[in-house]
């Protein structure tokens, strides 16, 4: 196996709160999802660290301007599934990319086994050759 996503739905850890810049969170972040893209699992050692990894509102600003100090709306991303998702409203990847509900095949293929896992797959395009 390569890589495998959590066995379960990943619980938050931190709950910080009171910063002005939802910047401010990426430490927290960081340690939060392990250094990790929430979406692909990228490493942040295994790419580029400066400027590869994004804070990801998961509800987008345009669509929820009063949750862009949520901590629990961020996410930590990599810069090409930040991309990709741009302001799609996407399923949650703490319970939908889980080992239960999504398989990695030996050649990094993904295979989702619930419908929205499969949705989920299909609209960041995790089963891109680039990753
Ligand atoms: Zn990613």
């Amino acid at each position: 196996m390569i890589f495998d996503y959590p066995e379960s739905q990943q619980e938050r850890v931190h709950e910080p709160a009171g910063y002005v810049s939802y910047k401010s969170f990426r430490p927290w972040l960081r340690d939060e999802f392990t250094f990790r893209c929430v979406y692909c699992l990228q490493r942040e050692s295994w790419g580029q660290v400066t400027g590869e990894f994004e804070l990801d509102h998961f509800e987008p600003q345009s669509l929820a301007p009063l949750r862009s100090l949520d901590y629990l709306n961020l996410v930590y991303a990599c810069r090409r599934c930040n991309s990709v998702k741009l302001d799609q409203q996407v399923a949650d990847p703490l319970t939908l990319l889980s080992s239960d509900a999504v398989a990695i095949l030996p050649d990094g293929v993904l295979v989702g086994h619930r419908t929205e896992s499969k949705r989920l797959i299909s609209q960041l395009d995790l089963n891109s050759p680039k990753l």
